[in-house]
């Protein structure tokens, strides 16, 4: 059962969705246009690893990038949720990883195909524990940061994001519908990078919680 934590409890989840292209220098970094609507791609629930789990890198890849993110962990579900309502349906806040292996993505592009084997191996959703929402006023007024190694990778501020936490859970839950217990990965900045064997990739958000993951030898 895949789980997260939230106040020391057990939260089991359900869907996890993730954004993509959401900061626009990080889509130019990768030659992407920016997208007219979310984009949105879903990662298996036996891709997640809470902090301090190894990360396995898939044999099939040579390049797996990180991808530090909010994650968002949906309290109350809903259907055409406005964006006014929005927050009241997130549980709490989180910092984790899209794990990527780009260059399986990069063919997957391609080809035209999805990219559940890029995005979706063991380990490529790693998530810190949730800080109540209660204790974040504003989403869209957080930084965020990555260090590899004690160097500092990825910082990323939610102002940035070109759609606001709103506007994301308004999305989603027209399209796909939000249930309790959904996880949503909201897009990387700028700064994505390969991660190697031995690397220690430390994760803060915006103090309020870090966690810290290693790549396996
Ligand atoms: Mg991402």
């Amino acid at each position: 059962m895949a789980v997260v934590q939230l106040n020391g409890q057990n939260i089991r989840v359900g869907n996890v969705f993730c954004i993509g292209r959401n900061y626009a220098a990080h889509a130019a970094e990768l030659g992407n246009a920016v997208e007219a609507e979310p984009l949105v791609f879903l990662k298996p629930t036996s891709a997640l690893a809470g902090a301090g789990e190894p990360l396995h890198l898939p044999a099939y890849s040579r390049d797996v990038h990180h991808e530090c993110e909010l994650v968002l962990l949906i309290g109350r579900g809903g259907h055409d949720i406005p964006e006014s309502a929005a927050l009241q349906h997130v549980a709490g806040y989180a910092i984790g990883l899209d794990m990527t292996a780009r260059d399986v993505q990069s063919i997957a592009k391609q080809k035209g195909l999805p990219w559940t084997k890029a995005k979706g191996f063991r380990g490529a959703a790693t998530v810190s524990a949730f800080v109540p929402a209660e204790r974040v006023a504003d989403p869209g007024l957080l930084e965020f940061s990555l260090q590899v190694n004690g160097e500092t990778h990825q910082q990323g501020d939610t102002r940035l994001m070109l759609f606001p936490v709103p506007a994301i859970i308004h999305y989603l839950s027209t399209v796909y519908g939000l249930s309790e217990g959904d996880l949503i990965y909201t897009g990387t900045p700028e700064g994505v990078a390969a991660v190697k064997p031995g690397d220690r990739l430390q994760l803060d958000l915006h103090g309020l919680v870090s966690a810290e993951w290693s790549v396996a030898e």
